[in-house]
């Protein structure tokens, strides 16, 4: 008897491939669809990311069932709210595993790959060009006898923009008297990126070559400039010492603030909101203290979004988006500078390199132009300043 043209073959084979590529994440999904519902890419798409339908065309083997997959950004929103606790973030990512093995792969991300593995960074620099963010800094390389290691990261180091910010916590570091170096020439690409695009065995590489270089560098304190970079030392590497301890800058900054090595003393009036990314709050649990470090300094107004701590809307640089293409008016930070402008405030303040570069760029397009995009360690810097 023949099968129906519309029918679908269920295959053991078919299905076991999703639960091995994802570990078993996917295997628990009810199909409930509260994902696909509250996925923020409906507010500026007008369509949602259909985890449910992705998870379960991928167990079916039906074509096309990688469509929208590249498009999360692993916000955690909806991963936050799945009544079966389903690690959707694990299983987006095994995802992309199977979907680099079955060739559904947008244009770009191959060349991105190659360019961390001959260059060790994410701009495809030659990394001989690593350490030239700080060319008219006196910054040493880091011995154990430093209290921090400062983990600059690929945005800081390549990124024009961003290699402002790492000048700015530069000038907070040595306002505060912090022994600090860093690993210039040797300092390796963190695997965020690699990680992000679901390649699981290189990223494993990255992590075990990166731990033995940061233990035989006798690394303790490890600053990182980016939330993605932290969320990488913090969650995914071995703790190779007791003593190892990566900290996002802002919450290096508070203890800093804490422990009367860095004060405020001058008035900066600024009216200020604060964005939080998505890897530093909802991932790690990270809201008061960037706040906290905004509060000490006197002055300072503060207000907030409506969406705001765990709440927060991504800024869609997230999950490897950074080096996708999204059209504009779909950006999740089109309508974040529009939220940011109707607090009134005069910045949105925000710590993280990807957050900034889709401020930054969504700001140019949408026109709030009483509104500025500043980076917390920008604002810390202003306030020793003024
Ligand atoms: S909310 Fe969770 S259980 Fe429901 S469809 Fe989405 S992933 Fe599956
Ligand atoms: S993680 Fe964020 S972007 Fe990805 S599907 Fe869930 S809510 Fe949408």
């Amino acid at each position: 008897m023949s099968q129906p043209t519309d029918s679908v073959l269920l295959k053991d084979e078919t299905w076991e491939r999703v639960d091995k590529a994802t570990g078993g994440a996917a295997a628990p999904c009810f199909q409930c669809g509260v994902c696909t519902a509250i996925c923020p890419l409906g507010l500026v798409k007008g369509e949602t990311i259909s985890i449910r339908k992705i998870v379960r065309q991928a167990q079916l083997g039906l074509p096309g069932w990688a469509d929208g997959l590249w498009e999360c950004t692993t916000c955690l929103w909806c991963e936050s709210r799945c009544p079966h606790e389903v690690d959707i973030t694990k299983a987006i990512l095994g995802l992309r595993q199977l979907a680099w093995k079955e060739r559904e792969v947008p244009e770009g991300l191959p060349t991105l790959l190659w360019d961390i593995y001959f260059d060790g960074n994410s701009w495809g620099r030659p990394p001989s060009e690593r350490p030239l963010w700080a060319k008219d800094k006196a910054i040493k390389e880091f011995s154990p006898s430093d209290e921090i290691l400062l983990y600059v990261g690929d945005d800081a180091a390549y990124d024009r923009r961003i290699q402002k910010v790492a000048h700015a916590l530069v000038a907070l570091l040595e306002a505060a008297g912090v022994t600090f170096g860093t690993l210039g020439e040797r300092e390796p690409h963190c695997g965020d990126a690699v990680r992000s695009l679901g390649h699981e065995e290189y990223v494993a590489e990255i992590i075990e070559s990166n731990a033995q270089l940061f233990q035989e560098a006798g690394v303790k304190t490890m600053v990182t400039v980016s939330p993605h970079c932290y969320d990488m030392f913090a969650n995914r590497y071995p703790h190779f010492s007791d003593d190892f301890r990566p900290l996002h800058y802002s919450l290096y900054l508070l203890e800093l603030i804490n422990g009367e090595r860095l004060k405020f003393e001058k008035e900066l009036p600024l009216k200020v909101t604060y964005h939080d990314p998505c890897y530093l709050s909802r991932r790690n649990g990270i809201c008061d203290e960037p706040r906290q470090v905004l509060e000490s300094i006197p002055g300072l107004q503060l207000v907030e979004m409506e969406r705001s701590r765990d709440d927060t809307l991504c800024c869609g640089g997230g999950g490897g988006r950074m080096w996708m293409e999204t059209a504009a008016g779909e950006r999740f930070s089109d309508l974040r500078v529009k939220e940011a402008a109707e607090t009134g405030a005069e910045v949105v303040v925000t710590c993280c390199p990807h957050c900034i570069t889709c401020l930054e760029d969504s700001l140019s397009q949408v026109g709030k132009s009483k509104l500025r995009v500043m980076d917390l360690a920008e604002v810390a810097h202003l306030a020793l300043q003024s």
